[in-house]
């Protein structure tokens, strides 16, 4: 189990300025995911000076008081929220934090009660008990590659490709909503690879987000990049109409 920190903040809930809009919450700060990409969150906190050094990002602190907020803060913008996105700037089933892991399910729980729907995503596994919660939440996990020695590399904290994958089979069997992040998608001289075994591979899901990599210098520099990710959109796009999942091509992916 990792060591976790405790902090309490004053508020909980807020809107994100993403091209969906949708509310959000973010109760850890830091992720011991550590990945590599780099990630914004990370950044973002380094230049509000929420943190120093990646070593300070990767040891995560709980806001204690996260369901008193959620308690305070539902009733008063309940009419506004069409759903909550767990989370924004970190992850809520951080590999081997079962504090934060509960804190997300309880989260969950008292969101629901409010007949408002979670959008979580994670780089860890989702828990089997998200079966017992209501249907309307829908639950993702983030997956650019089969590759377990690159998710080693880039994302050195999270859970083996194999178990994220297993858990949001697990949740799709049991009728639950499920979708799967493949962003930021590495161009081949970052990671060489096939886009149609990780496609092949989440066949189950009802929906896929599919964006490019934004912060590594190396993608930029990649001389067929626009055409690498046309092909790749393209390829999405197919496979999402051919097996009746639904498709959200991030902004800026392809112009
Ligand atoms: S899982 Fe998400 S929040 Fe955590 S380090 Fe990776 S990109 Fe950042």
């Amino acid at each position: 189990m990792g060591h976790l920190g405790h902090i309490i903040r004053k508020t909980m809930l807020y809107q994100t300025k993403v091209e969906y809009g949708d509310w959000a919450m973010n109760h850890v700060q830091g992720c011991s995911h550590g990945c590599q990409y780099p990630c914004y969150a990370f950044l973002m906190a380094r230049r509000f000076g929420r943190v120093k050094t990646h070593e300070e990002w990767i040891q995560p602190y709980i806001v204690d008081n996260t369901l008193d907020l959620l308690r305070r803060e539902l009733p008063k913008h309940k009419n506004e929220i069409e759903r909550i996105q767990l989370c924004f700037t970190t992850d809520p089933f951080m590999v081997d934090y079962p504090e934060v892991s509960k804190m997300s399910i309880d989260a969950i729980k008292l969101i629901n009660e409010y007949g408002i729907p979670c959008v979580v995503l994670t780089k860890g596994v989702l828990p089997t008990e998200l079966v017992e919660l209501s249907g309307i939440n829908q639950y993702g996990i983030t997956l650019v590659s089969l590759d377990e020695a690159f998710r080693e590399e880039m994302e050195p904290g999270a859970a083996p490709l194999i178990n994220r994958l297993a858990a949001l089979k697990v949740l799709s069997d049991a009728g639950l909503k499920t979708w799967v992040s493949i962003e930021p998608y590495p161009t081949p001289n970052v990671h060489m690879q096939e886009l149609q075994p990780i496609l092949d591979a989440i066949s189950f899901t009802n929906r896929i987000v599919f964006g490019r990599a934004h912060y590594d210098k190396r993608t930029n520099a990649y001389k067929d990049l626009d055409m690498f990710y046309y092909s790749a959109v393209e390829q999405v796009r197919a496979f999402c109409k051919s097996n009746a999942i639904e498709c959200h091509i991030k902004k800026g992916t392809v112009d």
